[in-house]
């Protein structure tokens, strides 16, 4: 135990002359004298959770630092660098220091994994995934050690077509609720929907520090908005390259590329050895923005030994490599300038901003204005131009009103609504349902994205009304993915050369294909594992299984009804949206049973009523016929009554419609 937690405090130090030091500079100090026992860690992991309290007992003046400290820190083009004026800046440890933390640190890379296992038999990192494996979206990951709890990612999903009414989906944390006192805070690795999304309906239940990058954090913090959570959310903007403790792990963030800036990796630095979590991830050579994802920095870990790697599986199934995102702006020119005639529209993700950076390069290139539609693409968009991650020039962006100042063949429009959402702008301009833009014949509209599956038809739909419109609709060559392609992922695995494979962000199928791609990689068969949301894999350094299984599944969110919507009341939307509902109505005297009014029936979603007086008087005399029977053999348990008026009817109704409406029976008393 104490040799592992030494050899760990040791790997936390050359961690620290890394960027450590942002969150919990202070803490990370300590680590580095290279003599900081388990002991010695335990108050402060077990404060780990809140920053004002876990830096307690004279640490205290640390926590506001920490802030600043992260503000001050080197960017991320500087990393080797960074490390070192990150070491001087811890202070008591220097430059010369920070060297022999290196190479200590390297030279001990080999061990960790081997002998925590040896060590510590008891102590095992277990992983457990809650959500984002059977389904695309609704990513989150438990990562537990003894005390300590982090949660990687907590993201929604967006209902099934069965799921009527329903507007999001989110993860079940019961598991997280009963061991709250352990779960240190979320970890998040970038700023989409299925990553971040579920975090303002989690946080009421678990309320723990989010830590994220500047762009993640900054899209949390307009939902935490919304939902007028920021007063109580502890938030820490963390930079690529830096680490924060969390009770007894660690987390490092790495940068990657994706289809959102400031997407991190992250590794996991625990007592039994290093995990690396790639999030969504595609390597990108020559991004828009910023940095090549921090493939030496997989090496590096890869030299010191991974214990397992779970890695995005999307794109496992394709084979080659994942273009960058620049071949999108080759596309645009091409695009803008065999079109200089026409008005251009482009439809996108509101989340690929340097897509959008793309599109208003193009435009500028060809003196057009450019509008941005659609809500979540102007909330995304001035969130990202407040923090310096897309830069329009000046002039270039003019409101939708002023659309009508200019020809139509010098603006652009760049909008929601690429996966046919109906309610999305591109949708209600090609169903002249848009207030402020209609199309017109010789429109070019550029749809930038590939449909996510299930979304296919929509897509289609919106193209053909574009199309009947006169519009030119282009699809081809307009989108690139935002995750790693089989030549990617081989190359991250030959850096990191993990012991275990775990494959995660998939269906299935992906997940299976990435195994292979392991397994082809040289991971031993039985080390590249398939789990299932729920499961608690446990590692240690010789071995991974799962050893057992918690609640999971996605909770129902509909309007401010959080899970209060479950399979009963789904399976009844069902019935209600395919058959329609008949309600018979009739009164009873208390006593004597007696009919004193009805039955009469009325019907919503059924038939038209209008047209349908027969059907409907015969319904009545079959209603009627029943309840008499009833009545006449003194039938008193008006359960009984209901139910043989629901099957008397509905046999009547099948019969003669094939049709099968929720029959709901009324029997009032007086
Ligand atoms: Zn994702
Ligand atoms: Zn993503």
């Amino acid at each position: 135990m104490n040799l592992e937690e030494k050899q760990n405090t040791t790997k936390m130090e050359g961690g620290a002359s890394e960027g450590q030091q942002p969150v919990r500079k202070t803490q990370n100090r300590r680590p580095s004298t290279g003599k900081t026992s388990a002991k010695s860690r335990m108050p402060k992991e077990q404060t780990g959770k809140g920053q004002e309290s876990q830096e307690e007992g004279g640490r205290r003046k640390a926590s506001p630092g920490t802030r600043q400290n992260q503000g001050s820190t080197r960017t991320r083009g500087e990393q080797k660098p960074g490390r070192t004026s990150t070491g001087e800046r811890s202070g008591n440890t220097g430059v010369s220091r920070q060297s022999s933390a290196r190479i200590s640190r390297d030279m001990n890379l080999p061990a960790p994994v081997k002998r925590s296992g040896r060590k510590d038999g008891t102590g095992k990192l277990k992983i457990i995934p809650l959500g984002g494996l059977e389904r695309i979206g609704m990513n989150i990951t438990a990562f537990e050690y003894e005390d300590s709890i982090i949660i990687v990612d907590c993201g929604l999903a967006f209902p099934g077509d069965d799921m009527l009414g329903i507007d999001l989906v989110i993860p079940d944390v019961s598991y997280l609720k009963q061991n709250f006192d352990k779960v240190k805070g979320f970890v998040i690795t970038h700023g989409h929907e299925d990553h971040i999304g579920a975090l303002p309906y989690i946080l009421q239940q678990l309320n723990v520090p989010v830590y994220g990058t500047k762009l993640t954090i900054a899209l949390i913090e307009h939902k935490l908005k919304e939902h007028n959570l920021m007063k109580n959310t502890k938030r820490k903007v963390v930079k690529h390259g830096q680490s924060v403790n969390l009770g007894s792990l660690r987390v490092e963030f790495i940068r990657t590329n994706h289809s959102i800036q400031d997407a991190s990796a992250l590794a996991i630095f625990s007592p039994v050895g290093i995990v690396v979590h790639t999030g969504d991830f595609k390597i990108d050579y020559t991004p828009v923005f910023g940095d090549t994802i921090d493939l030496q920095r997989f090496a590096e870990l890869g030299k010191k030994g991974v214990l397992a790697l779970l890695a995005d599986s999307t794109n496992a199934t394709r084979p080659g490599f994942t273009m960058s995102e620049r071949t999108v702006g080759k596309t645009f020119d091409t695009i803008f300038s065999e079109h200089v005639n026409q008005r251009i529209i482009v439809a996108t993700f509101a989340s690929n901003v340097d897509r959008v950076q793309q599109i208003v390069n193009t435009a500028y290139k060809n003196g057009r204005k450019v509008v941005v539609e659609g809500r979540s693409m102007v909330t995304v968009m001035e969130i990202a131009s407040q923090h310096g991650y897309i830069k329009v020039p000046e002039g270039t962006l003019i409101d939708i009103e002023q659309l009508k100042n200019y020809p139509p063949e010098k603006t652009v429009l760049i909008t929601t609504g690429s996966q046919g959402e109906s309610m999305a702008a591109l949708s209600r301009m090609a169903s002249s349902t848009h207030k402020k833009v209609s199309i017109m014949p010789g429109d070019v509209v550029i749809l930038s994205s590939t449909p996510i599956p299930g979304n296919e038809k929509a897509v289609s739909n919106v193209i053909n009304e574009l199309s009947m419109k006169g519009a030119r609709v282009i699809c081809q060559d307009t989108h690139v993915s935002g995750h790693a392609c089989q030549e990617d992922l081989k190359l991250v695995y030959s850096l990191i050369h993990p012991k275990f494979a775990i494959p995660i962000h998939g269906e299935f199928r992906h997940r299976m294909a990435q195994k292979e791609l392991a397994e082809f990689m040289g991971v031993p068969k039985d080390n590249a594992v398939l789990v299932s949301s729920g499961d608690v894999v446990a590692l240690d350094g010789e071995s991974c299984e799962v050893i057992d299984h918690v609640a999971c599944g996605g909770i129902l969110v509909d309007g401010l009804g959080v899970g209060d919507v479950g399979n009963i009341v789904l399976r009844d939307r069902q019935n209600l949206a395919q058959n329609g509902i008949i309600v018979v109505v009739l009164t009873l005297e208390k006593h004597s049973n007696q009919l004193l009014a009805g039955p009469d029936i009325v019907s919503r979603g059924f038939v038209y009523v209008r047209e349908s007086e027969d059907l409907l008087d015969e319904a009545h005399g079959v209603v009627s016929e029943a309840v008499q029977d009833c009545l006449d053999r003194h039938v008193g348990d008006w359960g009984k009554i209901k139910n043989i008026i629901k099957d008397s009817l509905s046999d009547f109704l099948w019969k003669r419609m094939k049709r099968n409406p929720v029959i709901l029976p009324i029997i009032m008393e007086v």
